[in-house]
């Protein structure tokens, strides 16, 4: 479902991501895990086209994101990211929050973008706060609304970028319970995450980043049976 091949970016004459290879097959869920800075965030926003590369190829069902095209917009709209700051519009209600870009984007109207909303409101535990604002919501509401907000858009790939880090932690659980369903699901989902507890119930296979490389590419299972590199074990042994 995507592969990337090879990607090499740079910011300036510094390199983030070498020689980055990867697949992530339809009903995966990988996790990418690895020391701050190594390119977890960079990689993952190179599959939905927010960070262009200038090496390598990305493929999603099979097409190049970087060939363009009439229909490259709608393919990026059916890939969903949730980030660590949960970026909802703040001057919106809840329901406003999950109807716009049903709307804008994919051109339903009111009465179906409504609907819509209204039965992801209902999977994420949120209905009974359609009418409030985002400022009036706890983080672990927020982070649940706005993932409800990415799957109005019926994505074929989740994208999540640290999702509960900037979460207390008597919220952490509520959302990841709300990402264990949709795994479950059968939803094809890239993870970067340090809840390695949450890794190793749901995740198929670990990607190990180090300085801006894939050092590891592993199912989850051997993974955690004892992390093949040095470094990766060094890792789990400070965050376990
Ligand atoms: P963290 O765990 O802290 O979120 P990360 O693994 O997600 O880290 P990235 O955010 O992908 O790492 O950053 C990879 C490298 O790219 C870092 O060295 C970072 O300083 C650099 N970098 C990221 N964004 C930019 C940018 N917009 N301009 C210049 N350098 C950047
Ligand atoms: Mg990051």
């Amino acid at each position: 479902m995507v592969e990337l091949q090879a990607i090499g970016k740079w910011y300036g004459h510094h390199q983030v991501l070498k020689n980055c290879s990867c697949q992530v097959r339809e009903g995966e869920i990988v996790v990418v895990c690895g020391p701050s800075g190594s390119g977890k965030s960079t990689l993952i926003k190179t599959i939905n086209g927010l960070e262009p590369v200038q090496e390598g190829v990305i493929r999603i069902k099979g097409r190049s994101i970087q060939d363009g095209g009439p229909d490259f917009a709608k393919l990026r709209a059916s890939v969903g990211m949730v980030f660590q700051h949960f970026e909802l519009f703040p001057h919106l209600t809840v329901l406003q929050n999950l109807t716009i870009a049903q709307k804008v984007v994919l051109g339903r109207d009111e009465k179906a973008a409504v609907e819509k909303a209204l039965l992801l409101l209902e999977k994420v535990g949120m209905a009974g706060h359609r009418q409030k604002y985002p400022s009036q919501l706890s983080g672990g509401q927020q982070q649940r609304i706005a993932i409800a907000r990415s799957l109005c858009m019926d994505p074929f790939l989740m994208l999540f970028d640290e999702p509960t880090s900037a979460l207390d932690p008597e919220m952490v659980s509520e959302v990841l319970e709300v990402m264990r369903d949709l795994a479950q699901e059968g939803m094809t989902m890239m993870v970067v995450t340090h809840e390695m507890g949450f890794a190793r119930n749901i995740a198929d296979r670990i990607l190990f980043m180090e300085d801006g490389a894939i050092v590891d590419n592993t199912d989850a299972h051997s993974f955690f049976a004892g992390a093949p590199s040095e470094r990766a074990q060094l890792f789990l042994s400070r965050i376990l």
